[in-house]
């Protein structure tokens, strides 16, 4: 059953990786729906990822900072904004470990920032019905910490134990957008998806720095031994995700998303590799330039995640097969 019908969402965030996407697959997707992006091209957002939108006419791009609760308030009331989906954070793990206030002041702060403007729009001056709204948080599974490799995988109930200044900012986040849930009744919704890959991903992430390393032949760093596991999660169907979780899940509700894709940070390199030989076989085997490096500290062994809630409540599966969607990942890479 349909929950909520977004007419007028404020996508935050959408000049990075996921977020562009998503505003590129709302597009194509609902002919009807307008689009505020707020960002504030940090040095992980960027402009290009959103030319060539499918009907530009329906975004309105606003570079402003997600902190700056006097612009958040004044885009809900000038744009009648009925959704937020909110993916605006401080990303990297690294990042977070060469410095982390970042990372409490946008993931934590920005996300209590968006909240009260939210609440205040919403649920005080009643700009839109609180029937009509929602908030969507888009987190990760991270928050979970780590498991060991025969662990069952991660559902919504495993509790948080985050282990990363990354990880435990956006456990942060997550809770406040419980609290805000449960106190208030502002009406929210969360999802905790795993790794990410697919176009217009940041250069700094594992699988782009793979086939960059590959195309111009330059060693590929590779933490440690290489068998920590991730799960994979292609972004279109991580869009795909969050749009049926915004439209059909009930208020309060959290869903993990992932790939059903469990791979060790080797077996992508291998794929990648196999992927640029057929490619450019002149340069093969690229798998020669697999260089192992210093483990990140504290790396968390391996990340998985179970799908059942979101697949029997939502139908939401992940779309073929990860060597098919790496292919496509590298081509756009490669253009
Ligand atoms: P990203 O780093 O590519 O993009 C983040 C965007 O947020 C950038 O455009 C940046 O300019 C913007 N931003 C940062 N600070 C801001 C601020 N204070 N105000 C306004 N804008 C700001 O991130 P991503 O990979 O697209 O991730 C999006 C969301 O998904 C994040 O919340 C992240 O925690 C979550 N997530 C990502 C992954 C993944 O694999 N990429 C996995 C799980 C969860």
């Amino acid at each position: 059953m349909t929950r909520h019908r977004p007419e007028r969402i404020l996508v935050t965030g959408g000049a990075g990786f996921i977020g562009s996407n998503l505003i590129h697959w709302l597009l194509r997707t609902y002919p009807d729906l307008h689009l505020v992006n707020l960002d504030a091209l940090t040095y992980a957002g960027s402009l290009e990822n959103l030319a060539d939108l499918p009907d530009g006419s329906r975004h309105s791009f606003v570079h402003g900072d997600i902190r700056d609760g006097a612009l958040v308030a004044q885009l809900l009331r000038d744009h009648r904004i009925d959704t937020v989906i909110h993916l605006a954070a401080e990303s990297h793990v690294d990042r977070s470990i060469s410095g982390p206030a970042a990372f409490v002041e946008t993931n934590v702060l920005g996300t209590f920032t968006l909240l009260e403007a939210c609440r205040k729009a919403w649920l005080v001056e009643r700009l839109r019905g609180v029937r009509s709204v929602r908030f969507h948080h888009v987190s990760t599974d991270e928050v979970y910490g780590s498991l060991g490799p025969d662990d069952p995988p991660f559902t919504e109930s495993t509790p948080y134990a985050p282990s990363s200044p990354y990880s435990a900012s956006k456990a942060g986040s997550d809770h406040l957008v419980r609290a805000y849930a449960h106190t208030w009744k502002l009406p929210c919704t969360l999802s905790n998806c795993s790794n990410n890959f697919g176009p217009r991903q940041h250069a700094e992430k594992f699988i782009p720095t793979v086939i960059r390393s590959c195309s111009a032949g330059r060693p590929i760093p590779v933490y440690g031994n290489g068998l920590n596991v991730r799960d994979w999660l292609f972004v279109d169907d991580h869009c795909e995700a969050i749009d049926r979780i915004v439209r059909h899940a009930e208020d309060g509700e959290t869903y993990n998303v992932g790939g059903s894709c469990e791979r060790s940070n080797l077996e992508v390199v291998h794929a990648i590799c196999g992927i640029m030989d057929a490619l450019r076989p002149s340069a093969a085997p690229h798998a020669r330039l697999i260089s192992f490096v210093t483990d990140r500290p504290g790396h968390d062994w391996r990340y998985a995640i179970d799908m059942t809630r979101i697949s029997e409540r939502l139908g939401w599966r992940p779309s073929g097969s990860f060597e098919t969607l790496l292919e496509r990942t590298i081509a756009h890479a490669l253009v």
